[in-house]
């Protein structure tokens, strides 16, 4: 028994596929501390904003443990939703201008718990290529027929469409993406994709975990800032990145919301989160409503804008494109030439994760590089000046 997984576990050595976990001793931030009280500047979080060591969440938190204790019991539908899960729930259909809000434990859990809420057998669902492994998953666990077009491909996502058509007149059909993609940084075409899935009197779900805070005035995410959010039809997204707390959430109508509650089982089945980080996440929803929100995120902005123009070339996938969002992915291709830069770029002080198979494709692997408001400029400017230097040599 003991050694029933060391053959697989040096089988993904060889590829350089091996994967382990690496201790912070220290809050989130520009800067973090690992295990041996090294400090490293920190280029490998989703915590945009830095919110996730943010005095007025810390505080919010804080008062929920003193006023509702730590766990919350039960799942939400024995008698686990207290005020605070009411409250986020309310705040975040206001701000993103939606009917209602669901939160989950997760963003994995509410994509989990949804696409099979939406859809069965011989409905279709068409899943971007680069879709979220958590959006991947739940389409596979509706059992609903899965087609995957090629990367914001609309021609290809348009013969789907009338395939779906075809084949299965008469059944759902539910187009997923996402607004930010998590690994590339890149857009999803919006404004086309909600014209064709009106067209095709598809559904629309929008995953925008990394384009909340982000994205749009006050943040409001991809849907809002193209002002299309009436016609998405379940939008997605996490308060566990630029949000800086933790959980899930839809927003959505009114009845999708109220569907969700009777049939998502990851909702159901599930304990409620603790009621502190859903005042954590309540808190950051007002700061971002605000115009300090607001003012912090035109500073991320400054700072993407910042690393673009620093980073060479080849950092940007060899394109001269615009920054798109705060996620900088610098192709290498092969596994281990990623997991070497990322080590010698720790030794240099900066923390830059190398993401492999299956995360990304096989042969693209990266540096995943991504910018927060927090960080200082200098360091953005020395960041970029190793890997010219780095970039030369490879
Ligand atoms: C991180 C992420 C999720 C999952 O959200 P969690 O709250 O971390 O579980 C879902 N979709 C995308 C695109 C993500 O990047």
């Amino acid at each position: 028994m003991k050694d029933l997984f060391a053959k697989d576990m040096e089988a993904l050595h060889a590829r350089s596929l091996d994967r382990h976990l690496r201790e912070i001793t220290s809050a989130q931030g520009p800067e973090v501390e690992i295990g041996d009280r090294r400090s490293l500047i920190n280029f490998s979080s989703n915590d945009y904003l830095g919110l996730a060591n943010e005095p007025r969440l810390r505080d919010a938190a804080t008062a929920a443990i003193n006023e509702f204790g730590v766990g919350a019991g039960a799942s939400r539908l024995i008698s686990g939703t207290q005020s605070p899960h009411l409250s986020l729930e309310r705040a975040l259909a206001q701000w993103k201008q939606t009917e209602a809000a669901l939160c989950f434990s997760s963003g994995y859990a509410a994509a989990l718990g949804t696409i099979p809420t939406l859809v069965a057998k011989n409905d279709v669902v068409l899943l971007d290529k680069l879709c979220h492994a958590s959006l991947i998953d739940g389409a596979k666990l509706s059992g609903a027929v899965l087609r995957v077009f090629p990367h914001n491909h609309l021609r290809k996502l348009e013969s789907h469409l009338e395939w779906a058509q075809r084949e299965y007149p008469g059944h759902r059909v539910l187009i997923v993406t996402e607004s930010v993609f998590s690994m590339d940084g890149d857009r999803a075409p919006l404004r086309e994709l909600v014209e064709l899935k009106k067209r095709f009197g598809a559904l629309l779900m929008l995953d925008e975990a990394h384009a909340v805070g982000v994205i749009g005035s006050n943040g409001r995410g991809l849907a809002a800032a193209e002002n299309v959010s009436e016609e998405v039809d379940v939008q997605m997204g996490t308060l566990s990145k630029a949000l800086g707390s933790s959980g899930g959430y839809i927003c959505g109508s009114r009845t999708l919301i109220d569907w969700l509650i009777n049939r998502a089982r990851s909702f159901i089945y599930s304990t409620a989160p603790p009621p502190a980080t859903a005042a954590a996440a309540l808190a950051a929803v007002d700061f971002l409503a605000s115009p300090s929100g607001e003012e912090r995120r035109l500073l991320l902005w400054e700072r993407i804008k910042l690393m673009q123009q620093l980073l060479p070339r080849a950092g940007a996938k060899g394109e001269d494109i615009t920054a798109r969002s705060a996620i900088f992915p610098w192709i290498v291709g092969d596994e281990k030439t990623a997991l070497d830069l990322a080590a010698v770029l720790q030794s240099e002080g900066f923390l830059v994760p190398a993401v492999r198979y299956p995360t990304v494709a096989k042969g693209a692997a990266r540096l995943r590089i991504t910018v927060t408001a927090t960080h200082k400029a200098a360091q953005i400017r020395e960041l970029c000046k190793a890997i010219k230097r780095l970039s030369a040599i490879v």
